[in-house]
């Protein structure tokens, strides 16, 4: 099987989320599972078990459960290391510190608070196998 990454497009409406996942597209991945979704507060204190104690999480978690996200899994069409290319085309955490033309800067909102508003969540190295069995728990 060809290594895979795993992706959240998070609540910014369909127009915002289809630009993102075009360029995605465009930039040579391969969509495997597609799913439009909205989270719920249970799947997020997993997910962000590491910022659960932090002032933003409540704030964080009440933006991500707003609306429809679409979670991901992606392949690379070539033999590059899709969670490695996914996180370049990515960017910093904070939308305002990336460069133009990477996703969370061009997407994102660039203001201090809101750090969490950076459109996109795309896994880590060594984070893809636990977050594709969290939310897609029937993926083989
Ligand atoms: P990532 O791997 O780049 O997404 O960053 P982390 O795993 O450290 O954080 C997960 C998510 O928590 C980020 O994407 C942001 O949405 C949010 N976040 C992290 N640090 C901050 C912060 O200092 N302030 C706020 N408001 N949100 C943050
Ligand atoms: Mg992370």
């Amino acid at each position: 099987m060809k290594p895979q990454t795993f992706a959240i497009l998070k609540p910014n409406g369909r127009i915002v989320q289809g630009m993102i996942l075009k360029q995605i597209k465009i930039a040579g991945f391969k969509v495997i599972r597609e799913e439009v979704r909205t989270l719920d507060m249970e799947v997020l204190r997993e997910h962000y078990a590491h910022h659960v104690d932090k002032p933003f999480f409540q704030p964080m978690a009440d933006y991500l459960v707003s609306g429809s996200s679409i979670l991901l899994i992606l392949e690379r069409e070539d033999d590059a290391d899709p969670v490695r290319f996914l996180r370049e085309m990515v960017g910093k955490t904070d939308p305002k510190k990336g460069e133009p033309g990477q996703i969370r800067h061009d997407f994102g909102v660039h203001h201090p608070t809101v750090i969490f508003m950076n459109a996109i969540h795309a896994s880590d190295a060594g984070e893809v196998e636990e977050e594709i069995a969290r939310f897609f728990p029937n993926h083989t």
